[in-house]
């Protein structure tokens, strides 16, 4: 069966096709800039075929990425049957969406009733979904949410310590992202530890330009960094993390703005590019580190001490701890960072080898042998969660 997975955001369509006999990737490729200018980036293994053709809506990127799936030239496909089904990344499931699902009328409305607690995600989430519908009414959709691994967390990690009104009227408690990388790297890493995943406590780091670290015990979350928002926890490329909520008042009042152009800033002008001035991309602070910047390596070091802090809280919270796993952009490539984050982690037992640390591109051990807390690099793969999924819940 080939699944085509897709992920789409309020101006972009991500797109992969997947042949699930083998897991291999026939193509994959990005339409940006939906409702702009339009721009296509369409890769096969055999290569790669760029384009800027018309993109008003979703709904006309749908028509790019299927003409460049079938064309005669850079296509992977002949005929839009070959699609068996469609996995979309959602990103807001809310408390009713606990796994995937198979997308119908009902669960359409439901993704729309958590909308105002993603707001920037889920509508365009759901205008893939309608997109595909309207392209290939008869191919089943699945819907994968971002949240749904971090419904197992028991209430004193979810609930905050607000009037319980709060929850109960507006659903205000921690949710959680980047559930489908935690739950693939979690896998990955008790099959590298050649353990049951049902007897391992993690601590799951996906540390990209959004950032989270996961506690994982017997194969389930158990808490989280983010939280109702992305905007919790770590801090982040653009994004501040934990912050004493009265600080948002108190920039409003010196700086005269309004909560949204605080909560905006907070998002988009904050972490690492806030505190250094240079930029959230890792690769730029490092070579400005390399140059003397004060603030770059101020920005560096907030973000591991942060990192390994939550680290040693859910090390506590659990009980204990079989492995540190990094994985995204930062985690799967910036060894400086991870040798950072781990040596406050010494105590615990954990120790890098540092000859396997400058290594890259596979699942593998950092550690030395025999360290009693075990750390991993594992490259994640969102889309290959996205259709294992989608597959399993056709087959079921
Ligand atoms: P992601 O959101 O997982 O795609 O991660 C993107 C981020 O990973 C970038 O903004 C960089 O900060 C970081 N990154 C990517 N490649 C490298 C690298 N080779 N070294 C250090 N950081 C990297």
């Amino acid at each position: 069966m080939k699944i085509l997975v897709i992920n789409c955001g309020s101006s972009s369509l991500k797109y992969q096709l997947l042949n699930m006999a083998d897991e291999s990737v026939l193509a994959k490729g990005l339409c940006e800039r939906i409702g702009i200018d339009g721009r296509l980036v369409h890769e096969r293994p055999q290569g790669k075929y760029e384009a800027s053709p018309n993109m008003p809506d979703h709904a006309a990127a749908m028509s790019v990425l299927l003409d460049a799936l079938l064309d005669a030239n850079h296509g992977v496909i002949k005929c839009k049957s070959e699609i068996g089904a469609i996995g979309h990344r959602v990103v807001h499931g809310g408390e009713t969406f606990t796994a995937s699902v198979l997308i119908n009328d009902t669960v359409e409305a439901a993704i729309e009733a958590v909308s105002d607690l993603a707001p920037l995600h889920n509508p365009p989430n759901l205008t893939g979904i309608r997109a595909c519908k309207q392209h290939m009414p008869n191919v089943p959709q699945v819907g994968v949410f971002d949240t749904a691994f971090h419904q197992t967390m028991p209430a004193k990690a979810y609930l905050y310590a607000l009037d319980y009104d709060m929850y109960d009227k507006h659903k205000i408690r921690r949710y959680g992202f980047h559930g489908t990388s935690h739950k693939y790297v979690s896998q990955q890493a008790a099959e590298l530890l050649g353990r049951p995943l049902s007897e391992l406590k993690l601590a799951s780091c996906h540390l990209g330009n959004g950032a989270s670290v996961c506690a994982i015990k017997n194969g389930e979350s158990v808490d989280t960094s983010m939280g109702l928002t992305p905007l919790e926890g770590l801090a982040m490329g653009t994004r501040s993390g934990d912050i004493d909520p009265a600080i948002i008042p108190f920039i409003m009042e010196k700086e005269g703005l309004t909560a949204a152009q605080v909560v905006d800033a907070l998002n988009k002008k904050s972490g690492m590019l806030g505190l250094s001035g240079v930029g959230s991309d890792f690769r730029d602070l490092s070579a400005a580190v390399d140059t003397g910047n004060e603030r770059a390596k101020n920005a560096l070091d907030v973000f591991a001490y942060r990192v390994a802090g939550y680290i040693g809280r859910y090390a506590a919270c659990m009980n204990g701890l079989d492995a540190v796993i990094f994985t995204a952009g930062i985690g799967e490539n910036d060894s400086g960072i991870r040798a950072k984050v781990c040596e406050y982690l010494e105590w615990m037992g954990v120790s890098i080898n540092a000859d396997a640390n400058s290594k890259r591109g596979k699942a593998m051990s950092i550690s030395n042998t025999g360290d009693k807390v075990q750390v991993l690099v594992i490259p994640t793969n969102e889309e290959l969660m996205i259709a294992r999924d989608t597959k399993k819940i056709l087959e079921a």
